[in-house]
C-alpha cells in the first residue's frame, strides 16, 4: 500500500491526477486507558499501518469520495451540517474543519486507500481524518502548513462534533504527531506532548467479539466518572480533571462503583510517567502492564473473557514482556510486548488455540512504533 495506490484509485474515479496525497497512521495505547477523558496522560504510539488520501479540487459545489476498502461512493457539499451515517462523514467532518478554520477550498474530490483494519480498535477513523486534513489544508493555504497538533484538533473535532463519537483526543494526537522510533506521552489536560523512545516490538491480538455492550457500557463508565469528579469537587474546588485527583480523596469521599473508576483513572493516568521512566532506564515493563490490565479488569470493569484469556497466554510465553488490553475494552484488542521471536510463538499459539476455546478466529499484527501523518506527494 502507498501513495501511488491512492493516485492510482483517484485517477481511475476522476479520470485525472490528484494534486496532493497525505497520509497518516493507526495506534495502539501502550499505557493509560481511559484517562484521555479524564484529564490524565496516555502513552499511545503509530503503528505501522498507514491511510492514504487523494485530494484534489472539484468544480461545483458537491465533494465525491471513494475508497478502495469500502464498494460506495459518497458525495456531500460541505455547507451541509449533516452526517450521512456513511463512511464519508468522517471526510466531509475533517473537510468542513479546514474550511471552517483554514479557509474555503471550494469542494474536493477524495480517493482513500488504507491497510489499517477498521473497526478493530486501531484507529482507522483518525487516520483517514487526520489523512484529510492534512491533504485538504496543504491544498487549502500551501504557504503556512498547519502545526500538527492543530491537525489532531480538527480531525478531533470532526469524530466529535460532526460524526458524532464522543472519544478523547488521543487517536488523532496519536496518529498526527507520533515520530518513527517513540511512543507519544500525551497530557490530556493541556493537550501537550512528548516523544518517548520505544523501539519494542509490539503484538497487537484483535479478539473480534462484537462490541455491542461498548456504546452504553462506556457511557455509563463516563457518567461514574463525572459523578466522582462531581463529588470530590464538594469538598476541593479547585480540583479540575479526575485524573488529578489524590486516592486518599477518593478512598473517603466516593464508595461503590465510583470509588473503583475514579481509583483505575488515578493510577492508571500515574502509571504512564512510571512506564516512561521504566523506558530510560531499561527496565521490563511487565509490571505495569500486568496492574494496568488487573486495574481495567477489577476496577473499571471494561475486560471481558477473551481479553483475559489472551493476556493470560501472552504472560505465561517466555520472552513475553507483559500484556494487557488496549482500546476501550468489553472486546476489542489487547497488546503483548516482547522479543520478536516469542511474540512469535505468542502469536501462533493463540491463532491455534483461541477458535476452539471461544469459537471464531482472532487476528493479530506484529507492529513497532511508527511516523506520524505526512504529505507524501
Ligand atoms: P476504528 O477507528 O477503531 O478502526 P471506528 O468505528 O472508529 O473504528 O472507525 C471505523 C470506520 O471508519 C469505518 O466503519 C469507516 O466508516 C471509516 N473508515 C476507516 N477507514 C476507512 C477506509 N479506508 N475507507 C472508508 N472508510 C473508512
Ligand atoms: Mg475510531
Amino acid at each position: 500500500m502507498s501513495a501511488g495506490a491512492a493516485a492510482e484509485l483517484f485517477r481511475s474515479a476522476y479520470g485525472r491526477d490528484p494534486d496532493v496525497v497525505a497520509s497518516a497512521p493507526g495506534r495502539v495505547n501502550l499505557i493509560g486507558e481511559h484517562t484521555d477523558y479524564n484529564g490524565g496522560e496516555v502513552l499511545p504510539m503509530a503503528i505501522d499501518r498507514r491511510t492514504w488520501v487523494a485530494l484534489g479540487r472539484e468544480p461545483g459545489a458537491v465533494s465525491r469520495a471513494v475508497s478502495r476498502e469500502v464498494g460506495d461512493a459518497g458525495s456531500f457539499t460541505l455547507a451541509t451540517p449533516q452526517a450521512a451515517g456513511a463512511w464519508w462523514d468522517y471526510v466531509h467532518g475533517a473537510l468542513r474543519e479546514v474550511r471552517t478554520t483554514v479557509g474555503d477550498g471550494g469542494a474536493w474530490a477524495v480517493a482513500v486507500v488504507s491497510d489499517v483494519p477498521a473497526g478493530a480498535g486501531l484507529s482507522s477513523s483518525a487516520a483517514l481524518e487526520v489523512a484529510t486534513v492534512l491533504a485538504a489544508a496543504h491544498l487549502t493555504d500551501p504557504a503556512t502548513p498547519l502545526a500538527m497538533p492543530v491537525v489532531a484538533q480538527l480531525a478531533y473535532r470532526a469524530e466529535r462534533e460532526f460524526v458524532g463519537v464522543p472519544c478523547g483526543i488521543m487517536d488523532q494526537c496519536a496518529s498526527a504527531c507520533a515520530t518513527e522510533g517513540h511512543a507519544l506521552r500525551i497530557w490530556c489536560d493541556s493537550g501537550r506532548v512528548a516523544a518517548v523512545p520505544f523501539d519494542r516490538q509490539v503484538l497487537v491480538i484483535d479478539t473480534a467479539v462484537p462490541r455491542s455492550l461498548r456504546g452504553s457500557a462506556f457511557a455509563e463508565r463516563q457518567a461514574a466518572c463525572v459523578r466522582a469528579l462531581k463529588t470530590l469537587q464538594r469538598h476541593a474546588p479547585s480540583l479540575d480533571v479526575l485524573a488529578h485527583a489524590s486516592l486518599a480523596a477518593i478512598e473517603s469521599l466516593l464508595d461503590g462503583e465510583d470509588r473503583r473508576r475514579a481509583r483505575h483513572v488515578v493510577r492508571e493516568s500515574a502509571r504512564v510517567g512510571e512506564v516512561v521512566e521504566a523506558l530510560r532506564t531499561g527496565q521490563s515493563l511487565g509490571p505495569w502492564l500486568a496492574a494496568s490490565h488487573a486495574s481495567l479488569r477489577d476496577d473499571y470493569a471494561c475486560s471481558s473473557p477473551e481479553l483475559d484469556w489472551v493476556v493470560d497466554a501472552a504472560v505465561a510465553t517466555p520472552g513475553v514482556e507483559g500484556a494487557r488490553l488496549t482500546g476501550a475494552g468489553w472486546g476489542g484488542c489487547a497488546i503483548a510486548i516482547g522479543e520478536a521471536e516469542a511474540l512469535e510463538v505468542l502469536r501462533a499459539r493463540v491463532m491455534e488455540d483461541f477458535p476452539g476455546r471461544w469459537g471464531h478466529p482472532p487476528r493479530s499484527w506484529r507492529t513497532r512504533a511508527s511516523r506520524g501523518a505526512s504529505i507524501d506527494a
